[in-house]
């Protein structure tokens, strides 16, 4: 028998977090805890603002989930599409059932989640340090605390995207990823911008305009110099379907995919297509993060870095040590003493 709980949780941000369509400065969570006989699998949903979700809106939903009639915990594939079956949308509540029950089931097989999905180990994988919109002078200090990353990832779209890359590029040569978030409306002007990053050291762009510019997105995909990932344009495994007519790459987020059993199959889907795979997060916890690591080899590029900005990450798992994410080969998602954890989650949040 399956039990669930959760807690809602919110989580504060070293620095203000700001990019083209806004800021803020905490995020919240959902957390989830599955038990199943003796074994207890975590999870997390991550809501940031913009993509509609709510504590209320999740805890609403996930009151709802009856996992009553599954008895195999192996089952992922049938208890998720019961879970997607019950309402559309509510993706990021969805994942976090998803990753409580992957955690279970490599707990109960004594593998981590890579090894249930028959993919090869990874010792260790760069991940690309987000730096958000801000004045020249905060860039400079937040790309020289992050000066240990292989790579930058750089949000644009304001008025001001020159003057942020110079502020980067007076202190750093890094290579960098850049995220225009939508950010652009004019597709001959960020033709232009995107011939101008090549020039600055630009590996990629992230969602240069708004999703539904359909025309204009397939337009700038066959002229860019650079590659192009779609992330705001690419929430799940149908998306895929179409994406290489406006992207070269796709951002798989758990939030996005409702967890690991659809991500996992996206980024075969995107392989097959010869589609770039981009790992990417939301402000997270190690919960999210360590689960989204067990999809690494399948990666080109990896943006996992969620967990590194704030100040009450309540998990312990795969640690990144001078931008690297480092494997654990914990069984389940990787995290390490979760149960403490949890029991200090309730207890603030209860006090
Ligand atoms: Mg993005």
């Amino acid at each position: 028998m399956f039990k669930i709980s959760y807690q809602p949780y919110t989580l504060n941000m070293k620095y203000v977090f700001r990019i083209a369509r806004g800021a803020r400065s905490s995020t919240p969570l959902l957390l989830t805890a599955i038990q199943f006989e003796d074994i207890i699998g975590y999870g997390e949903a991550s809501m940031p603002p913009l993509y509609g979700e709510t504590q209320k809106s999740a805890i609403k939903f996930i009151s709802k989930v009856d996992l009553s009639g599954f008895k195999d915990p192996f089952d992922i594939e049938g208890i998720m599409l019961y879970i997607d079956s019950i309402a559309p949308g509510n993706t990021a509540v969805k994942a976090s059932i998803d990753i409580a029950l992957h955690d279970i089931a490599g707990k109960i097989s004594g593998k981590p989640c890579y090894r249930l999905f028959d993919l090869p180990e990874v010792k260790s994988i760069s991940t690309s340090k987000t730096i958000s919109i801000d004045t020249p002078e905060v860039i400079k200090e937040r790309t020289l605390e992050a000066k240990n990353f292989q790579f930058l990832k750089i949000k644009l779209g304001s008025d001001n995207d020159r003057k942020v890359i110079e502020a980067v590029r007076n202190v750093s040569n890094q290579p960098l990823y850049i995220d225009a978030n939508q950010g652009w409306k004019d597709k001959s002007q960020a033709l232009e911008n995107i011939y101008w990053l090549k020039e600055q050291g630009v590996v990629f762009i992230e969602q240069p305009m708004p999703v539904a510019m359909e025309d204009e997105m397939a337009w700038l995909k066959s002229k860019s110099p650079l590659p192009i990932v779609g992330d705001e344009g690419i929430q799940r495994l149908q998306d895929v379907e179409r994406a290489d007519n406006f992207y070269h790459g796709i951002n798989i987020k758990l939030v996005k995919s409702t967890g690991l059993n659809e991500g996992l199959k996206m980024a075969k889907l995107a392989k097959k297509k010869n589609l770039k795979v981009m790992l990417g997060c939301m402000s997270e916890t190690s919960c999210s993060i360590s689960a989204a690591f067990h999809l690494a080899s399948l990666a080109d590029w990896v943006d996992l870095d969620g967990n590194l900005g704030v100040t009450n990450n309540p998990y312990k798992g795969i640690k990144t040590i001078d931008g690297k994410l480092i494997n654990n080969d914990i069984p389940g998602i990787g995290l390490i003493n979760p149960e403490v954890a949890w029991e200090k989650i309730k207890k603030d949040v209860n006090n």
